[in-house]
């Protein structure tokens, strides 16, 4: 079996509509031991596996450790129950809303709401803290999303619109180009930001209708990739990302601190000089939500410190992102030192 390269598709939603949902796949492609399929296939019964194609192609052949992999790979461990980890670690399907009636829209934190803008991925990260949010609940459908627009205009305090999910970028370059044009009329917002990992996991979705819509908005437009390993970084993805500074997109990157993945010094000085050849800044190293499924990756708070320390001795300032927690009920993102 091979992969299907990204020249070999006619557009990104064919692309994504090849993702590999079936660890028999997976299995062959990478040619990976046998014996933990049986444990793969009950995990993933819990959370379904999703991986492109592009995605899997720079994970190397056989290694069951390539921190690639590791993201998405439907493990044993993660059926087991462990204590402190829950199905909704940051409380927000409990949380009260400026928009009570629905659960489309949250805001934490001031000055930015974070609306939910589908349940849709284009791969599925084992460590995710969505892995059990009700998403069909939780997409902003024609009567949310007008719902939306009013509490954007009424609340003048609000400055900033953060599209996440899922990932908004699975949305059609037609939404996303309406949506744009209606934010852009409501005179107190100023910047629009998108959560996504598309960029990393299907470059292809870069495209031209995008770059279009993203050029002409008034709004500013930061897009806050998610990239864990410097593995991910290959020419097609950078490729996108100038394109995207082109269409003067202010680039950011979160990473999450999987055990595993890049726990050690090395891969996160890698990743963050990755990111800046891509004209990306680190901008947030999360500790991982203790979401249920995920204690596998977890990194000790205090070992995660060291790192973070190790890092700051090693990079220029810029390069070392913040290290933060969520904590439900706090004003920001926790910082951790
Ligand atoms: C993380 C988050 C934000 C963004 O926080 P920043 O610190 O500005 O990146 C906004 N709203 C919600 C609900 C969040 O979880
Ligand atoms: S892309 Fe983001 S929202 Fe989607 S599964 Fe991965 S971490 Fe979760």
């Amino acid at each position: 079996m091979f992969y299907v390269a990204s020249t070999e598709f006619k557009s990104w939603q064919q692309a994504l509509a090849t993702a590999i949902t079936d660890p028999n796949v997976l299995w062959q492609l990478l040619q990976l031991p046998a014996d933990q399929l049986p444990a793969a296939e009950r995990a993933v019964a819990t959370f379904r596996l999703k991986v492109t194609h592009s995605y899997c192609a720079r994970m190397k052949r056989g290694d069951w450790h390539d921190p690639l992999l590791r993201q998405v790979l439907p493990l044993g461990e993660e059926l087991a129950q462990v204590d402190g980890y829950h199905a909704d670690p940051l409380a927000e399907q409990s949380f009260h809303s400026i928009m009570p009636q629905s659960t489309g829209i949250l805001q934490k934190y001031a000055k930015r709401v974070l609306l939910i803008s589908t349940g849709t991925c284009a791969v599925h990260c084992r460590y995710c803290f969505r892995r059990h949010f009700p998403y069909h609940q939780a997409q902003l459908n024609a009567p949310l999303w007008e719902n939306a627009l009013t509490i954007l205009r009424d609340n003048t305090q609000i400055e900033e619109v953060i599209l996440s999910g899922g990932d908004p970028l699975i949305l059609s370059d037609n939404k996303l180009r309406q949506w744009m044009e209606q934010l852009a009329h409501i005179p107190h917002l100023k910047r629009v930001r998108f959560h996504t990992r598309l960029p990393i996991v299907l470059p292809l979705r870069i495209n031209a209708a995008l770059l279009d819509w993203i050029s002409q908005t008034r709004l500013t437009v930061i897009m806050v990739i998610h990239a864990n390993h410097a593995n991910e970084f290959n020419s097609e993805v950078y490729e996108k990302l100038a394109d995207l500074r082109m269409a003067k997109v202010q680039l950011l990157n979160q990473a999450v601190l999987l055990r595993g993945v890049n726990d050690q010094l090395q891969a996160q000085v890698e990743l963050s000089e990755a990111l800046i050849a891509g004209g990306v800044l680190p901008y947030y190293l999360h500790l991982l939500d203790k979401v249920s499924g995920a204690a596998h990756f977890d990194v000790p708070k205090a070992q995660a410190l060291q790192l973070h320390r190790q890092l700051q001795s090693q990079l220029s300032g810029y390069l070392v992102p913040k290290l933060v927690e969520e904590i439900p009920g706090q004003p920001a993102k926790t910082w951790v030192f």
